[in-house]
């Protein structure tokens, strides 16, 4: 059954026909539907031509250009395998992306070769080598082209001749793409998605808020034709699920525009919400956080916002009151996901939020959950076990990782390693990574549920527990916290702050205050790794 939809090609032909509206903006860059689109066919027909077959694994390695989505779908329409790797990967990292998948084909940007040029003689299943931002043609490598040779600058995609859809049996599914876990709890792992995968994922997101209107029995707003063009800031990577199937997927299909920046800046952040009149900004918590408690914002008119959402990570429950009152008008959000559910999985939006803050949400729209004791059991509501998922979301596997897959995806169900309970009308709260918990003298402390209190002291910017090793009680609990400018605080002021919110074994015996911000992966979260080795463990 040839064209039988959804395919990532579908999303793909759905978003050209938003034609002339503006996609992509990068600085001076501007790049439209029928632009992208034309980029997109264009990189398709070169990889065909240079031997890219179905199945064969294409890597993009480069921050958030435009030219990611163009090598993200050019690679699709090809029946190829896309896998993303982690623009903030070191050479031996990439290596381990580019060999692991056993990649063909690589499309980076001119910093990513640098950093990968020492290891290309040891990658050689790579056939090709696209390089773009580069200032003159490379020639290190002989496998090396300039991607722009082949499409050009961004502002002039709209030229671009166009070019047949290639005609490539696809089917839902087909494996579509690989994108690497964070590597929070370990060495990342290649999450293998399909076709199906991801577009269930983009039906559930538009799913989210007209389902949480309706649960409180009113109507949902009916789409106003008249209404400016939809327009998302993007703060996280378009190599993590959450950036490619939470934001680029549906809004190319939907045709909303997406501004980039080439890093993170909160300043360049709100001018570009004021400048481009962003209605949605979202990301991990702490972009919001930094928003909210930004000296200068009053400077910038942020009125645009319609929402503000967030997840991938714990989200402490004062972050829904401050966005209340910073942003009344616009929509708050939180969601819950992982690489291996092709990124949402929970969403929680407007005033089931506010009303339950401490939740993620209940299931998306195509999704379900299971909350199961050690043994497997599912366990009634209420009750804290581990999280289990299903849907048509949830990946087939781990690539190359046949133990990995066997313990981690069970009869279609996601063992998600996070603990959770949800209580009668299907509402998720999660604990903690089962990982992220520690016992100590036989008492289970959620690092979370300590991490939230600190965060409702004024001066508290940013907080994490960590286990240090106890000779007597096994663990014991210690926190690094940042301060927020112009505050002070002591430790035992928060010692003692937490005291009048937590049980006393849940209060941290030190407190380590860090003038660096806490070290995150790419995707926002704390490496609490990192923290223990600072403490020696
Ligand atoms: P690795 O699996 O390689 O150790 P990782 O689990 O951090 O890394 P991701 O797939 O990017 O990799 O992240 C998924 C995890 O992020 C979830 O299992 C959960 O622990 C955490 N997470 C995501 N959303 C939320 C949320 N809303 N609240 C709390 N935790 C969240
Ligand atoms: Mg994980």
């Amino acid at each position: 059954w040839k064209h039988a939809p959804p395919t990532l090609r579908d999303v793909f032909l759905a978003g050209r026909a938003h034609g002339d509206k503006v996609f992509l903006v990068l600085e001076e860059e501007r790049v439209t539907f029928e632009g992208f689109a034309r980029a997109a066919l264009r990189l398709a027909a070169q990889l065909i031509a240079d031997g890219v077959q179905k199945g064969d694994r294409v890597a993009i390695v480069m921050r958030n250009l435009p030219e990611w989505p163009v090598a993200f779908f050019g690679a699709t329409l090809t029946g190829a395998i896309v896998t993303p790797l982690n623009a903030w990967w070191t050479g031996a990292e990439l290596e381990y992306g580019l060999s692991d998948s056993g990649t063909k084909v690589v499309i980076c940007d001119n910093e990513r070769l640098a950093r990968l040029a020492s290891h290309l003689p040891d990658l050689p299943e790579l056939q090709r080598i696209y390089v773009t931002r580069a200032t003159e043609e490379p020639q290190g490598d002989p496998r090396e082209v300039w991607l722009e040779s082949i499409i050009g600058r961004p502002n002039s995609w709209g030229s671009i001749a166009d070019r047949a859809l290639p005609d490539i049996d696809l089917a839902p599914e087909d494996d579509a793409t690989i994108f690497y876990t964070s590597g929070t709890t370990g060495r990342p792992k290649g999450a293998l998605g399909t076709h199906r995968n991801i577009v269930s994922n983009i039906m559930a997101s538009g799913f989210a808020a007209t389902r949480a209107y309706l649960r409180r029995g009113v109507a949902p707003p009916v789409p106003d034709p008249q209404a400016a063009q939809k327009a998302t800031l993007l703060s996280v990577p378009f190599f993590h699920a959450t950036g490619c199937h939470a934001v680029l997927t549906p809004s190319l299909f939907g045709g909303a525009k997406l501004v980039l920046m080439r890093k993170w800046d909160v300043l360049e952040a709100m001018a570009l919400i004021e400048k481009e009149r962003v209605t949605g900004c979202g990301g991990v918590p702490t972009i919001a956080w930094q928003i909210i408690e930004h000296p200068e914002r009053a400077r910038f008119d942020l009125s645009s916002l319609e929402t503000v959402s967030y997840g991938g990570a714990p989200s402490a429950p004062e972050l829904v009151r401050q966005i209340k009152k910073v942003f009344p008008k616009a929509m708050p959000g939180n969601g819950w996901g992982m690489t291996e559910t092709s990124a949402t999985f929970t969403s929680h939006v407007g005033e089931d939020y506010e009303l339950r803050p401490e939740s993620c949400g209940p299931a998306c729209a195509v999704c379900d959950l299971q909350v199961r004791d050690p043994d497997g059991n599912v366990l009634p509501p209420g009750t804290v076990g581990e999280l289990y998922g299903f849907g048509p979301n949830v990946v087939k596997g781990y690539w190359n990782k046949p133990e990995a897959t066997a313990a981690t995806f069970i009869d279609g169900w996601v063992r998600t390693g996070d603990l959770a309970r949800v209580d009668e009308e299907g509402f998720c709260f999660i604990i903690d990574r089962a990982k992220d918990m520690l016992i100590r003298g036989g008492e289970n402390i959620y690092c979370v549920e300590v991490e939230n209190a600190l965060y409702e002291h004024p001066a508290i910017m940013d907080a994490a527990l960590v286990g240090r090793p106890h000779r007597t009680l096994g663990e014991e609990p210690v926190a690094f916290v940042t301060l927020k400018a112009g505050m002070s605080a002591n430790e035992d002021e928060l010692r003692s702050f937490v005291a009048a919110r937590l049980a006393a074994f849940k209060v941290p015996v030190a407190v380590t205050f860090s003038h660096e911000p806490l070290v995150r992966n790419a995707n926002g979260k704390i490496l609490k790794t990192e923290l223990k080795k600072l403490m020696g463990v």
